[in-house]
């Protein structure tokens, strides 16, 4: 081998020439810092026959501008999503406290498997976990957990101890022929079907409850539910409560959902079945449990502490939960993936141990302190903890507070002015978050008066499907006459969540993520409703 230039690519490539790295780095900067958050269309267009047709890869070494080459084209042509326009879904800008900790931690590359490998990054993780135990569970003992991949693997986390609950030893031994499942309202996210999936309970075993009007599962239903379920002699292994759901924020009863799964347990001789919190939207309102509505430091208007108080009122549910899933890659906007899987006791993790002996590269680990012994992942990045971490301290509780509560405020103006619209209904009118679900139809039309036939049963099939396609018609019509330079980008969803008759609903969308949406935004999608039905 040639060492002179064996040695050059180890200096370029593994030494730490600072100058190179920092101009490089300010190019990135600079570059993400152009694109006009007023143009939020205007990326560059993909090439995706290229991309599989035409591999890349360098012969002869090179230098830290060919890794900046390599890459930037795609990096200029993705969207952060600061545009304050970008209202589709339940994705924000990444604030810049978490970029602040996602950087420091690209720089020392932890992982958090044991100590060895990530030292203080490790105690950074129970820190942070801890942190938002508290913030969720409230006054919590011994609470425990880690940061995941994303919060589908954080719910795979809460079913699993489920299973392991009711057929101990599943880990080693498999489900046998038992039958086991799973339950979680029809408003659930789909991650709950891929979870049954993956643990080999099969999706047809994940049983969806029934919501009511404000998407929360229905307590009467799943009594009902669960006895037939025993009567049959199946296993239940877990219960997943929404904090939150995707489209339309809708919160369970968590508090009832114990209150049921307790009592009809007990009746039929069973093991309680894990009570597990799918919060990855919904678990910020925790950051307004504490507010102090009276002496009011923020300032909050009165009908803004109405909101406030409805959201705290949910809150206590929560510490009804044996573990939660918190995607703070969600409303947290910190960097993907933090999501966290806690535990509001940490004796729960013995469901998912493994001893030293099946981890032979980590015979040191320390089953006191170290994930290897109980986690799926072996490498873990430690993005989640920085993340969290530098956000909560960078913004502080208030700054939390702020932010969470503007999201609500925005919320309910737009639901507010929908309402004045006779042909507009708001579909999620009490849910307590951050995202409105609403149909448009053609003006002359009396959407409460269609919406009320519909839950009542009262609605032909041919004039169900002539509504629901005129509602999403309007939003195709509203996408042609839209200029992304002012107006708001809308998502739209086939099914907001609740089924009355077991019929799917369609809906608009707007998700209030970005705290730099403005009053003037949201009267502006009012208005071109207006100008354009
Ligand atoms: C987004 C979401 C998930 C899945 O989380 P990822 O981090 O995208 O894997 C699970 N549940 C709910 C309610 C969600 O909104």
């Amino acid at each position: 081998m040639d060492r002179e230039k064996y040695k050059s690519l180890v200096e370029t490539f593994f030494g730490w020439d600072q100058p190179a790295i920092l101009s490089i780095l300010e190019e990135l900067l600079t570059a993400a810092a152009v694109s006009d958050p007023r143009h939020p269309a205007r990326v560059m267009s993909q090439n995706y026959e290229t991309a599989a047709a035409n591999p890349e890869i360098h012969v002869l070494p090179g230098n830290l501008k060919d890794a900046r080459d390599a890459i930037f084209p795609y990096f200029w042509g993705t969207d952060g999503w600061d545009s304050p326009l970008h209202l589709e879904n339940v994705r924000g800008p990444a604030n810049r406290a978490s970029l602040i900790g996602a950087f420091a931690c690209l720089l020392k590359n932890p992982n958090l498997c044991t100590d060895r490998y990530s030292q203080r990054s490790n105690e950074l993780e129970v820190k942070a976990i801890t942190t938002l135990a508290n913030l969720i569970f409230y006054h919590t003992q011994e609470p425990w957990g880690v940061f995941t991949i994303g919060g589908t693997i954080s719910n795979l986390y809460g079913a699993k101890i489920g299973v392991e609950k009711v057929v101990p030893g599943a880990m080693q031994h498999g489900l046998g022929q038992q039958r086991v499942v799973g339950l979680c309202s029809s408003a659930s996210h789909y991650s709950n079907k891929t979870v049954a999936g993956w643990l080999g309970i099969g999706t047809q075993q994940l049983i969806e409850v029934a919501t009511d009007e404000n998407l929360s599962m229905r307590l009467d239903l799943l009594e009902q539910q669960l006895k037939e379920l025993y009567a049959e002699g199946a296993k239940v292994a877990f219960v997943v409560a929404t904090f939150g759901t995707t489209d339309g924020f809708g919160i369970d009863d968590i508090a009832g959902i114990r209150s049921v799964i307790e009592a009809v347990a007990e009746r039929h001789s069973q093991p309680t079945p894990q009570l597990h919190v799918d919060a990855a939207v919904g678990w910020a309102l925790a950051f307004l449990t504490e507010y102090d509505s009276v002496a009011n430091p923020l300032q909050f208007s009165q009908s803004l502490l109405n909101l406030v108080g409805r959201a705290q009122a949910q809150c206590v549910g929560l510490r009804s939960a044996d573990s939660v899933t918190i995607d703070f890659h969600k409303m947290g906007r910190g960097h993907y993936p933090s999501s966290a899987f806690i535990v509001n006791r940490r004796d729960d993790l013995k469901y998912l141990a493994r001893d030293v002996s099946q981890t032979p590269y980590f015979s040191e680990a320390d089953a006191r302190r170290d994930p290897a012994l109980f986690t799926l992942e072996c490498s873990r990045p430690a993005i989640g903890p920085y993340a969290v971490m530098a956000s909560l301290n960078g913004i502080g509780l208030n700054g939390w507070r702020m932010l969470v509560a503007r999201g609500l405020e925005l919320a309910e103006r737009l639901k507010q002015g929908l309402e004045q619209l006779e042909y507009c209904q708001v579909l999620n009118r009490h849910t307590p978050g951050v995202s409105v679900n609403w149909w448009v139809l053609p003006k002359g039309r009396n959407a409460k008066e269609i919406f009320d036939k519909l839950l009542a049963g009262e609605l032909s099939e041919d004039q169900r499907l002539r509504y629901f396609s005129e509602v999403k018609r309007s939003i195709e019509k509203r996408e042609k006459s839209v200029d992304p330079s002012l107006d708001a980008r809308l998502g739209f969803t086939t099914d907001f969540g609740f089924r009355p008759h077991g019929i799917s609903i369609p809906a608009w969308k707007a998700v209030f993520f970005n705290p730099a949406t403005s009053d003037a935004i949201v009267d502006r999608i009012l208005v071109s409703i207006e100008e354009m039905t």
